[in-house]
């Protein structure tokens, strides 16, 4: 045993983890829209299989990638000691506790707002977005269909967090199920939130599948991720698709 061994168990460790998070999060919602009668992603049969089968494809490879820095930052957090990442709740860790999950969540919106935008410049989009892209409109199964290097970027940002700004391993366990399910549920092909909450102060606030839905129709607004701040300060928040309910 090597004093990378660890590193290597913990790379793989993580590595199943996504796949199976993937297979059961997608999964489980396609399962859920089908059985409501919704028909997400292309109209044709032909051309939605041949699209769920890529989207599938690409997000088994990006779960790979993700696997690296979330290894690395297991390791680092259970072998080596090295990450901010707290076991013991004291007042101060309780009063912190949903602090840190809103500026966690905030921080990865930041960071994939302004990574998406300079993913939608030709020369990026061309070689890299596209592929996510592909998925028009978008499944269930789109939830991880990024091309290698937006994978690796979308990896980095909450793995490099837990060195810097310490958060609760409960807290961070929350911010990854926010992470994972939104990043179903808003490819899902439908709009899971009733009406009220859509048009009211959740869905002017909290983006849901009508506000990313909208992106993949037209591609130049909507670029966040959890929340529309940016989009708002920035002047790319394009209101909402509407589904069949
Ligand atoms: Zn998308
Ligand atoms: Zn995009």
């Amino acid at each position: 045993m090597t004093a990378a061994t660890p590193l290597l168990i913990a790379t793989a460790q993580v590595m199943l983890i996504v796949i199976v998070r993937y297979f059961a999060a997608s999964g489980g919602f396609a399962l859920w829209t089908a059985r409501r009668g919704i028909v997400a992603g292309p109209a044709d049969p032909g051309r939605r299989r041949r699209q769920i089968a890529a989207e599938i494809r690409w997000s088994l490879v990006s779960a790979l990638i993700y696997g690296l820095p979330a290894g690395l930052m297991l390791a680092a957090w259970h072998q080596y000691g090295l990450t901010q990442i707290q076991s013991d709740l004291g007042v101060a860790g309780l009063l912190w506790w949903p602090v840190s999950v809103a500026l966690y969540l905030f921080l990865h919106d930041s960071w994939f707002y302004w990574t998406h935008r300079w993913m939608h410049t030709p020369r990026l989009f061309k070689h890299v977005h596209a592929v996510h892209h592909a998925s028009k409109p978008p499944t269930a199964w789109a939830a991880m269909s990024f091309h290698p290097w937006e994978a690796l970027s979308g990896a980095l940002l909450i793995p490099a967090l837990v060195f810097v700004i310490p958060i609760h391993w409960s807290a961070l366990a929350v911010v990854l199920t926010v992470a994972t399910v939104m990043g179903v549920t808003n490819h899902m092909g439908w709009e899971m939130f009733p009406a009220s909450w859509v048009e009211g102060w959740f869905g002017r606030h909290i983006i849901t599948a009508s506000h990313h839905e909208a992106h993949h129709a037209r591609y130049n607004c909507n670029y966040g991720l959890y929340f529309r701040f940016w989009d708002r300060v920035c002047g790319t928040d394009r209101g909402l698709a509407t589904f069949r309910r």
